[in-house]
């Protein structure tokens, strides 16, 4: 299935029709679409929250043709399926796709034909954009002959500019090559001239008649109008700055700006193309190099031009995407479709830096999020819930619109899982899926098995970026596999944006090591065409040593720094949870602690641990509870980012040249929401994988008669609390915990449970005593000494991998049964299951450590586990180890209480401590 970055950024964009277009040219009636919803649970919107059953709809299409019936893949939208499937017939049955394909004298005819209808009495009065140029220059002559710039020609028709692609196609990215071609074009209409070869404007030898002159030129109805600009020097050291131009109602408004570019007339001005957003109407407009221009002309296939005249205009040359001379203007300016007024918008100083913070993509997901100076590209693209801002993809599109690149091309490839191969990590998981939802049908009720003659289907995505004239730049093929397409192809544009990003801000990296980090992200460039990139070396200011330590965590006046107000309120956000704040940033001048107000939200959520604020916002938060407040102060970002954000800049510019400000941050814990991994499981196994892990310690629990129990990393309380409603020989249960926050929990369910157990009277439970303590299994504690059994459930792998190496060195507890999840040891936090996994270990891992711990305390061991068969691959999705002691021997037993209790209840004394 080949899906291209336009057809989905762009539903409604130009050029090449839609493939469902083709065919209705090609078929008319006799192509016939059916639609049929889909219920497909390996389809779902986000893993773990759907309930497969749930799922949104999905739809796929049939396409009936009188030569064939294809069908399309599964999409979340009918037009989509439709679109797809239309793709596969013309893709089938080899349609041509009828297109503008003309001869080399085709386009020269074309382009002569084009411009002599432009000239004609009627366009005067059409709706198109150009029409209001020609009537503007009717206004301010004395003749009637329409002194049209040719540069003006050259930009505002759609229709010369797609000719001009097919006699050369370089004039898709440089318009003083377009201008070329109309002058040549043109020299062949005999009606029409040229002023003269310093003047570029083209000029009807016979006059308009007045009677169509006056039909068509209304009386102004405005005096003049003021249009908010801004002017770009040349000289880097020349600072950009807002300015007005004042436009009256007689005159041309490309005259005020060439007057104001020190020339005297709009034929004099270079007109650049769109900048931005596809609907803009901001270009830069800058001096014409005539020279080169009659270069070109006289020989229109020369590619460089090789004078110029001026100084390379390194910030225009950037925004516009082609080499702009001299001095240079940014205006929001025009004439539009169907409309007779001059369109005009107020470009100010912000919304230039915005355009530049935008060119980078981690600058263009700041501003798709509105928190310029808070959040920050992330790392992976974990699940789609946790995603905030623009998706990956869009972002990607975005880069290429503002680099005047074609748009991204992603491939997805649709591959079959066969699971009698041994296949990495992330597709053991899949096939684990494959098996649960195998299981809804028959209702079954027990741990899944994987059924080896099913094989599901997964999809890996390429995205290849061209420049406009379809030069290969760059390629990104993931070496992993997803279950649903639209992840993938986010993934893979997030490694692009991930690589570009370093890129555009570190423009000093050497080949090599951009070699190196993008093999890691399976990127393949071609390094010649970053060479054109590198204006942005000039533009921002990433490279210097100041602004460095913005995006260095490590900074020594960072942290440290942070003054926390409020009560603890215990709950502490973890990696792989979204952290929801409120915040505002300010400008502050430590002198006179002088303030300027720069951005602020009232809620912004963000995934932990991804690097998805920055980094001392994170740093912040990571030593909040909920409901804290912090307040700190860091060095100043690059200063785009800051003028970016800054709603008056000429306060904030004052601020700035003082140089000795900060950014002060106020930022507020508002909510915690917890990691996925509960949910995910939930959705993927059934019953959901948790309760496979505690079912199977409590038959266990059972068939060991034991009286008392610990629970090391009982978190809050699942263990425990099951062991409650269960009957068991059970008497004296313990958790203990690291984390308060966690043994809140548990105290208050346990004590709800217990409450109403003892309350109803009927419950089997034996139990006469429970505890929690706060302590680490890192350190034993006397008082658990003589437990019949211990648990730990879920709990090594959020450890870090050494001190799970060193787990019960100190202590000794008598029958254990031990978990892990398997997957492979990934370094990239992203590929675990759960953001606060510190590793996670394959089952030969598991089995190593397990036999090793075993070994050294003189238990014995046996591995089993949950979600899967052992004898089938992938295997358990949950490890078990159960370890049984050989002997009663408790050397090296510390007699030490190193916990601290927190919460008892006892069935003796019922007036036990509240939560
Ligand atoms: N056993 C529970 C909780 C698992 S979550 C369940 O299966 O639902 C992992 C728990 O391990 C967390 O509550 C965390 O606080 C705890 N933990 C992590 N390191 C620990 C340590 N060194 N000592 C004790 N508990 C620890
Ligand atoms: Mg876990």
């Amino acid at each position: 299935m080949t899906e291209t970055g336009r057809s989905a950024a762009n539903p409604s964009k130009k050029s090449s029709p839609t493939p469902k277009a083709i065919i209705h040219q090609k078929f008319g009636d006799k192509a016939c679409y059916k639609v049929e919803e889909v219920q497909d649970s390996t389809q779902d919107g986000c893993p773990g929250l759907a309930i497969p059953q749930k799922g949104p709809c999905l739809y796929r299409c049939t396409l009936h043709l009188p030569e064939a019936t294809i069908v399309s893949g599964t999409f979340r939208k009918k037009k989509d399926a439709e679109q797809s499937a239309a793709e596969k017939a013309i893709e089938k049955l080899g349609i041509c796709q009828k297109e503008y394909n003309p001869t080399i004298q085709e386009a020269w005819d074309d382009l002569a034909g084009r411009v002599a209808f432009l000239f004609a009495n009627e366009f005067l009065s059409s709706p198109h954009p150009l029409s209001g140029h020609f009537r503007a220059a009717l206004r301010r002559e004395g003749d009637f002959n329409g002194h049209i710039p040719v540069s003006v020609i050259a930009v505002y028709d759609a229709k010369i500019s797609n000719i001009c692609k097919y006699i050369n196609p370089a004039a898709e990215a440089n318009s003083l090559l377009v201008m070329s071609l109309v002058l040549k074009a043109a020299a062949k209409l005999t009606d029409l001239a040229l002023i003269s070869d310093k003047q570029f404007s083209l000029w009807r030898r016979n006059p308009y008649p007045p009677e169509i002159v006056s039909s068509v030129i209304q009386e102004p109805n405005f005096a003049s109008i003021p249009i908010e600009v801004i002017y770009v020097p040349a000289p880097l050291d020349k600072a950009v700055e807002p300015l007005t131009l004042h436009i009256n109602a007689t005159g041309y408004y490309l005259d005020v700006i060439a007057r104001q570019l020190g020339m005297s007339e709009a034929s004099d001005v270079m007109i650049s193309r769109t900048i931005g957003k596809a609907s803009s109407e901001m270009r830069i407009y800058s001096s014409a190099p005539k020279q080169n221009l009659l270069d070109l002309w006289s020989e229109p296939q020369v590619k460089q031009a090789s004078h110029f005249e001026g100084s390379l205009n390194a910030r225009a040359s950037y925004f516009a995407g082609q080499e702009v001379y001299g001095d240079a203007i940014l205006a929001s300016v025009g004439y539009k479709w169907k409309s007779a007024n001059l369109f005009h918008e107020a470009v100010s100083l912000r919304s230039y830096y915005r355009m530049l913070v935008n060119k980078i993509p981690s600058g263009a997901y700041k501003i798709s999020r509105e928190a310029i100076l808070t959040a920050n590209l992330p790392l992976a693209f974990t699940t789609k819930t946790n995603w905030r801002g623009s998706f990956p993809r869009d972002i990607l599109c975005t880069f290429c619109r503002f680099h005047h690149l074609s748009e991204p091309v992603f491939s997805i490839q649709s591959n079959l899982l066969d699971p009698s191969l041994d296949l990495p990590g992330s597709r053991k998981k899949l096939k684990a899926m494959q098996s649960s939802k195998e299981e809804k049908s028959g209702a079954g009720l027990v741990a899944a098995t994987v059924d080896p003659a099913v094989s599901i289907e997964v999809f890996s995505c390429e995205v290849k970026i061209h420049s406009k004239s379809q030069e290969l730049i760059l390629q990104c093929s993931p070496q992993e596999s997803q279950r649903k397409q639209t992840d993938a192809m986010q993934i893979a544009s997030l490694k692009v944006l991930s690589w570009l990003n370093i890129f555009f801000e570190n423009p000093d990296m050497p080949l090599e090591k951009l070699n190196l980090l993008a093999e890691k992200l399976d990127i393949h460039f071609t390094p010649r065409y970053f060479k054109e990139f590198a204006l942005c070396h000039l533009m921002h200011d990433f490279g210097s040593n100041r602004t460095r330590a913005y995006s260095d965590s490590a900074d020594e006046n960072e942290p440290s720094l942070i003054d926390i107000e409020g009560q603890n309120s215990g709950v502490t956000p973890s990696n792989g949870s979204l952290a929801c704040i409120s915040y505002s940033v300010s400008l502050f001048r430590e002198g006179d602690c002088m303030k300027e107000h720069l951005e602020s939200s009232e809620e912004f959520e963000f995934e932990m641990g991804n690097e998805a604020a920055l980094p001392h916002v994170e740093a912040a938060v990571v030593q909040m509870t909920v409901g804290q407040s912090a307040k700190f102060r860091v060095k100043l970002p690059p200063s785009e980012f800051i003028l970016a954000v800054a709603a008056d800049s000429a306060a904030t510019l004052s601020l700035l040249s003082s140089r000795s400000c900060k950014l002060e941050y106020n930022v507020t814990l508002l909510q915690v929401t917890e990691p996925l991994e509960e949910r995910m499981e939930q959705a993927l196994f059934s019953p959901p994988l948790s309760k496979q892990r505690v079912e199977f310690a409590l038959q266990h629990i059972k068939e060991s008669s034991a009286a008392s129990l610990v629970d090391f990393g009982c978190g809050s309380g699942s263990l425990l609390d099951s062991l409650l409603s269960y009957p068991t020989s059970l008497e004296k249960i313990v958790g203990v915990d690291i984390s308060q926050r966690a043994l809140a929990r548990a105290a208050k369910s346990l004590h709800s449970k217990l409450k109403s157990l003892l309350d109803s009277k009927e419950s089997s439970t034996k139990i006469k005593s429970a505890v929690l303590y706060d302590g680490s299994i890192m350190k034993s504690d006397s008082r658990l000494h003589g437990f019949d059994i211990g648990t730990c459930l879920e709990v090594i792998e959020h450890m870090e991998e050494e001190d799970a190496c060193l787990f019960w060195n100190v202590g000794s507890a008598p029958h254990g049964q031990e978990e892990d999840l398997d997957e492979r040891n990934q370094p990239q936090s992203c590929k675990f299951r759960n953001h606060d996994h510190k590793f996670e270990w394959t089952r030969a891992q598991f089995n190593e450590w397990a036999s090793g711990l075993a070994a050294r305390h003189n238990y014995s061991v046996e591995f089993s586990g949950v979600g899967g068969a052992a004898d089938v691959e992938p295997g358990f999705a949950s490890q078990i180890a159960i370890f049984r002691r050989r002997e009663d021997i408790l050397k090296n037993m510390e007699l030490a209480n190193n916990y601290v209790q927190i919460w008892e209840w006892s069935s003796q004394d019922v007036t036990h401590q509240e939560p």
